[in-house]
């Protein structure tokens, strides 16, 4: 389709160079810019279905080379085919398919062997010519799978590996992604086995075969498989809910029934929440590894998750990680079910857009913390601790300045997660997280307030994710700003559309960030010199972060400064991310030294002298702050009502 535009834009230009006047004014004449490629369109998805079965295997047991090796036999008629390698994928909001890893890609039909071309536009697209009277083609190619993750994550390790279908198979264009049909199988390393939210119909010799699903369900059920391996009942109500935990090593995987009881009171709150169930079953996916890359994903009817290897086992050096599990939990309903009307695309070649992040993200994110405070999984005080640092995180940052909120979800398609040294002047992803999870807040508190503390964003959630007669069902539906601002309204009357835009929208020097729903929760944002012992819990890092008194942190064994504060202090002296600091004062440079002198500095008598290294230079700089250490902490508005406590207890029903 853009294709034609850009035709009709070439023909324009031709005319324009051939009229006398403007060959003399327009720079080169016109047939220098040359054609376009000679590549077959790509077809649009259809609802039709696509006919036949395809027939998926996937061959995972090369450890040793980390490659995945796939066989697909696609049914074919006519004399043209255009497969796709998925582009969008789900839960990443932008083009993050690794089509740079997919090699070998080989085609043949009744033996012989098939050329293909990649499409000249778009890199994602392969077009083959079929030769006459086959039914069949089948295609083969590996899944480059990495040792480091310094560009992809690593997900195969000795021990365990996550297998992303949509990162592993080609599909026929042309089509909506519940209209094609795989039959998968999985051969896995000997010994090994695994979780995942398909329906296995054998498993023998290492190979596991499943019931043919749409090809939306294969790329919305991923496997966690392992050498050490345990699945667990979690659901008190049936055993529809379970988490397959993966680890390391086998010691690992040792919840203890407390442990598990926390999780079992997750399924519970989030039934009272949401009131329903998208879902036949759910399979958490949990991997406890430093081996395998780091995740938290999505899905309807699972989710990917990863924890340190000693998240059971350490469970009290645990509790900043233990909000992941509820996180990708709520998903199912905000996010899967219920998904922004602009996400929900025909295929994963159809550009998705992002403009309610802060809903898909910002929600999910609140019900997290909620659910994981309403389990247990938090006490009150690490819930408040966790608050605290969100808050103090917006309340210094000043990229909105300049940046509204509702522009970090539309910049998204640029790139996920895109690390930056500079995250409170760039802002970015986490934005539409964390921000808009305290504009969450602020509804909650706004909606209590107005209805005497009756109705609250609770019946939001009831609503909105359980439309009457949804249960069970994971059919998504699409919804718009419009749909969000109705269900407001139905809970309680107000401006919400004014309310959410005026937040969303604003940037300039007044702007400030939404923390009007602390104070109505019943809190204000303080700083204290000295963390209390939950403070520490939630944020291991507590020790080597300066960013709320000197203005930037410190990691890793050369003290490497990062997170620095636009605007504050040692943005003010010069210095920039990047920098190591070797010295303070004549003391080599550690954060507990660090934090002396920020404490001795106080009777500002002397400034504090930083030795730094800026690549292959030193620096000595002065700086003369004397406020002391600063860490954020949500302090009780004594005479007001506890809403943040009442948002946070569990409900009985
Ligand atoms: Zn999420």
């Amino acid at each position: 389709m853009s294709r034609f535009v850009a035709s009709a834009c070439l023909a324009v230009l031709l005319m324009v160079g051939a009229s006398p006047g403007a060959a003399q004014t327009a720079g080169p004449a016109s047939p220098e810019i040359g054609g376009f490629p000679d590549s077959p369109l790509i077809p649009p998805p259809t609802q039709a279905t696509y006919p036949g079965v395809i027939r998926y295997e996937v061959d995972a047991t090369d450890l040793d080379r980390r490659v995945v090796s796939v066989r697909q036999t696609i049914p074919v008629t006519g004399r043209s085919l255009t497969l796709l390698y998925p582009k969008y994928l789900p839960g990443n909001h932008a083009v993050s398919g690794p089509i740079q890893l997919l090699a070998g890609l080989t085609f043949s039909a009744a033996g012989q062997r098939v050329e293909w071309r990649r499409d000249a536009v778009d890199p994602y697209a392969f077009h083959i010519d079929l030769p006459a009277g086959v039914s069949e083609i089948e295609a083969s190619f590996q899944w480059l799978t990495q040792s480091d993750n310094a560009n992809w994550r690593v997900v195969m390790t000795p021990s365990m590996m996550n297998l992303q279908f949509e990162k592993a198979l080609l599909y026929p264009a042309g089509y909506v992604s519940t209209g094609i049909t795989f039959a998968p199988s999985v051969r896995l390393p000997e010994g090994w086995q695994y979780g995942v939210a398909m329906e296995t119909t054998s498993f023998e010799g290492g190979v596991a075969t499943f019931a043919p699903v749409s090809l939306y369900t294969l790329v919305d059920s991923p496997m966690f498989a392992g050498a050490h391996y345990r699945r667990i009942d979690i659901d008190p109500t049936g055993a529809d809910v379970h988490l397959n935990i993966v680890a390391d090593e086998a010691a690992n995987l040792a919840p203890t029934a407390e442990q598990l009881g926390y999780y079992e009171a997750m399924v519970t709150q989030a039934d009272r929440l949401f009131g329903s169930r998208h879902f036949d079953r759910y399979e958490f996916l949990l991997g406890l590894t430093n081996q395998m890359g780091g995740i938290g994903l999505e899905h309807h009817r699972s989710s990917e998750n990863t924890h340190a290897p000693d998240f059971f086992t350490s469970w009290g050096r645990s509790a900043g990680a233990r909000a992941l599990l509820p996180h990708e939990y709520a998903h199912s309903w905000n996010g899967k079910f219920m998904r922004p009307a602009d996400e929900l695309t025909a295929n994963y070649n159809v550009p998705t857009e992002n403009s309610l992040m802060w809903v898909y993200e910002g929600q999910t994110e609140y019900w997290g913390d909620v659910l994981s405070a309403r389990s247990g999984l938090h006490t009150k005080a690490q819930a408040l601790a966790l608050m605290a640092d969100r808050a103090a995180f917006y309340q210094n940052q000043a990229g909105r300045q300049w940046r509204n909120l509702q522009d970090v979800n539309n910049h998204n398609l640029l790139g996920y997660r895109v690390p930056g040294q500079w995250t409170s002047w760039m802002r970015g992803t986490g934005d539409y997280y964390d921000e808009a999870a305290l504009i969450w807040l602020d509804v909650d508190t706004l909606i209590r307030e107005r209805t005497g503390d009756r109705r609250s964003l609770d019946d939001f959630a009831r609503t909105f994710f359980s439309p009457e007669g949804t249960d069970g069902s994971w059919t998504p539906r699409g919804y718009t700003f419009a749909d969000v601002v109705a269900a407001l309204n139905a809970v309680t009357p107000h401006d919400w559309a004014g309310f959410l835009r005026t937040r969303l929208d604003v940037a300039g020097p007044d702007a400030q960030a939404p923390l009007e729903g602390l104070e109505r929760g019943g809190y204000r944002l303080t700083y204290v010199e000295e963390p209390n012992a939950d403070e520490k819990a939630v944020h291991a890092n507590w020790g080597s972060d300066f960013r709320w008194s000197l203005g930037f942190n410190l990691s890793g064994p050369t003290q490497r400064i990062g997170a620095i504060q636009w605007g504050g202090p040692a943005y003010e002296a010069g210095i920039g991310a990047g920098w190591d600091l070797i010295g303070v004062g004549d003391r080599v440079a550690t954060p507990e030294v660090l934090r002396e002198a920020v404490t001795a500095a106080k009777t500002g008598e002397a400034p504090i002298r930083l030795i730094l290294r800026n690549g292959q230079r030193i620096r000595t700089l002065d700086l003369s702050y004397t406020g002391g250490l600063r860490y954020p902490r949500l302090e009780r508005i004594e005479g007001t009502r506890d809403r943040l406590g009442d948002i946070m207890t569990a409900r009985r029903r």
